[in-house]
């Protein structure tokens, strides 16, 4: 199902192909999240002249509204958003563990209440898998447990065990037709336990593997250690996918590290307070310095919004809570994220991602609190 057609000489990147039952998809990919069966501010046809090749669903959610039974009925999730191309989906595994309220944990799932109106849910893997065999998701993912990167060590193998329990459990369970399903690796900042994890998981020979536990809270340095620890374990021959991850030069960092498919809320979830993803960077349109800049967002930039609007009028349409301003900054941030992979798709084919990568992170200003977090890691070394 994943093809690797060329892996880079200098780096870990890795160029593949990517097979579901709604169409091929090239790696690296970035997919834009769909929480609640939308990207949000989006619709299809923008998303679709973006270039986008997958979308990510999320059973949580979707399970709490509209609920099961409305997706039944729609004929799954591509029918109910009117989405063609590929769709891959969460266990909701990470949503039970960091937004619901936990009444229990099972041998065999987790009783919570909904983080909406407080009712009484169970979510296993058997659940978990139901309810992605019903939205029909090309990918399914398993159930695992994602714990909080402070949590002790002995809640961390707690996790581990369960996650790889949890997985051979969805292993077992029917799947919707030509759905593929992908292990998550766990372990938190633990090498002894990504590799027990990896090795379980692997075992189990899922069609591909998830690397979780990570963007949970921890400083960057520790979030690379984690991919590193976990990398070397899963085969070359599957795709590996880091959970919700990251920023534009995190996204360079983890390809030149091995992996594959990214997704991540920050595109839209920063657009609609007001800032632009470059490639230099992250910046806040409301300041006053952008008053009478009649330039683009982005020089060079060919996403709609920065080939028609300037920068002084979608600061103006900001302050003044016009909804086309949150539109237009979510497809120029969307438009960065596809537009930097399909290049970095075509510099890992031309043998010249090293070059790229080197370039990409020396122009890139990260946010103060990436560079604190590299600085107190300076500090410990
Ligand atoms: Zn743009």
């Amino acid at each position: 199902m994943f093809e690797l057609l060329k892996s880079d000489t200098s780096t870990k990147a890795r160029l593949g192909k990517l097979n579901t039952a709604h169409g091929v998809v090239d790696t690296p990919v970035f997919m834009p999240v769909g929480t609640q069966a939308s990207v949000k501010t989006l619709d299809p046809r923008e998303l679709h002249e973006m270039g986008t090749q997958i979308i990510l669903g999320n059973s949580y959610h979707l399970n709490i509204r509209p609920g099961l039974d409305i997706l039944r009925a729609a004929g799954g999730l591509h029918r109910f958003m009117n989405w063609e191309k590929p769709i891959l989906t969460d266990s909701g595994g990470y949503q039970v563990f960091s937004l619901a309220k936990i009444r229990k944990i099972k041998p065999h799932g987790v009783e919570f209440n909904s983080h909406v109106d407080g009712a009484p849910l169970f979510l296993g893997p058997k659940e978990a898998m139901e309810i992605q065999r019903v939205l029909g998701s090309d990918i399914a993912m398993v159930f695992d447990e994602c714990p909080p990167y402070e949590a002790p060590a002995r809640e961390q193998r707690h996790a581990v065990e369960r996650t790889i329990r949890w997985a051979r459990e969805c292993r077992e369970q029917p799947r919707a037709e030509g759905q593929q399903v992908f292990g998550i690796v766990q372990g938190g900042s633990n090498a002894a336990l990504r590799e027990e994890c990896a090795r379980a998981l692997v075992a189990m020979d899922f069609d591909g593997y998830a690397i979780g536990g990570v963007s949970v809270g921890e400083p960057e340095p520790e979030m690379f250690k984690a991919i590193e620890m976990t990398e070397p374990f899963l085969p070359a021959n599957k795709a590996r996918y880091a959970m919700g991850l990251g920023t534009p030069a995190q996204l360079l960092e983890l390809i030149a590290r091995g992996v594959d498919l990214f997704d991540c809320v920050l595109p839209t979830r920063v657009a609609r307070n007001g800032t632009a993803i470059t490639r230099r960077g992250a910046f806040g349109l409301k300041g006053s310095a952008y008053k009478a800049d009649f330039r683009p967002i982005e020089a060079g930039c060919d996403c709609f919004a920065c080939t028609h609007f300037t920068r002084a009028y979608l600061r103006h349409l900001l302050n003044v809570n016009e909804i086309l301003a949150l539109r237009m900054l979510s497809i120029h941030n969307v438009h960065l994220f596809l537009k930097l992979m399909a290049d970095v798709r075509a510099a890992i084919a031309a043998g010249m991602f090293a070059d790229f990568y080197r370039e990409f992170i020396a122009n890139y200003v990260p946010s103060k609190k990436v560079l604190a977090a590299r600085k107190a890691a300076d500090n410990e070394r």
